[in-house]
């Protein structure tokens, strides 16, 4: 099972975030059948999402939306509280060719556009409240560099982010994924800033510690080197979705008793794929049926 770990480091000066993605991708992809590009895109956009959720309570939600006029058109992925994540690519197949690097071009398949945040909570229990929503350009494309971004011009957060995804060529398609974000507090030291800065320009490429199973510990150690930490919580993550058959049912439901009948006339049911996880949804006669009489009572 993934895992996310937050805390401190530096006597409190700067948070952690560190979370093992690697079955998390694996069933993405599974799910998607996104191309290798598309793949380590969303993986990063998804662990990226985990990591700048890590501190959401009860019923926060986390949404990152990508907008860009790249292939793949666009990215979305959602964190809630209990560890689940789920996500999508606009255009699942859309591929381009390696970089100068002989590496996935994620800045090619994203192109350019708008990077976006938004933290509602309360949704799902209707204590609906206005979201927070901020935004930013992108201005790397290759995601890490985009949530570092989003921090420092948005919430005024100087921080640094690894993402990484290791595919491989056969199945399960996924070697590793995963990620560590540094978040300096107010007040950090201006010497232990520039001993992370350090640290982590002359660390291995994150990708090559988290092909060696390393644990979420491991790359925070890789970010903070010499530095001190502490672990504060742990929790579980996994690729859950919260479509079902009911909510597929009563959305046919809303759709009215005209458009109902129709697709019992010319269909005889119904056929309904969830965009986040990709899971489809058939209605038989009888569902539909059972849909009238519920709505004519
Ligand atoms: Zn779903």
């Amino acid at each position: 099972m993934d895992k996310l770990i937050h805390g401190v480091a530096a006597d409190g000066m700067v948070r952690v975030m560190a979370a093992v993605t690697t079955d998390i991708a694996t069933e993405v992809i599974r799910r998607h059948r996104t191309s290798p590009t598309a793949s380590a895109a969303l993986g990063r956009v998804l662990t990226g999402t985990l990591l700048l959720g890590s501190s959401l309570k009860d019923f926060d939600r986390l949404t990152v939306k990508i907008e860009c006029n790249g292939a793949v058109g666009g990215i979305v992925a959602e964190a809630d509280a209990t560890g689940n994540v789920r996500g999508y690519v606009k255009n699942s197949r859309a591929e381009v060719p390696f970089n100068n690097n002989g590496k996935f071009n994620v800045r090619g398949i994203i192109g350019e556009g708008m990077f976006y945040v938004i933290r509602e909570s309360g949704y799902d229990i209707g204590l609906y409240s206005e979201p927070y929503v901020g935004s930013v350009p992108i201005v790397s494309g290759e995601i890490a560099e985009d949530f570092a971004y989003y921090l420092a011009k948005s919430e005024q957060i100087p921080s640094a982010v690894l993402l990484g995804v290791l595919l491989q060529k056969s199945e399960p398609f996924v070697k590793a994924s995963g990620g560590v974000m540094l978040q300096m507090l107010p007040g950090a030291n201006p010497h232990i800033i520039t001993m992370i800065e350090d640290t982590i320009q002359h660390a291995p490429h994150l990708t090559s510690v988290i092909g060696n199973k390393a644990t979420s510990e491991d790359l925070v150690k890789l970010a903070l080197g010499e530095i001190n930490f502490k672990i504060l919580e742990e929790k579980e993550i996994k690729f859950a979705c919260t479509c079902s058959f009911d909510r597929a049912v009563s959305l046919i439901g809303s759709l009215g008793a005209s458009e109902v009948e129709s697709m019992l006339r010319e269909d005889k049911g119904a056929v309904m794929t969830c965009g986040f996880c990709n899971e489809t949804y058939r209605l038989d006669e009888a569902n539909l049926q059972e849909i009238l009489h519920e709505n004519l009572d």
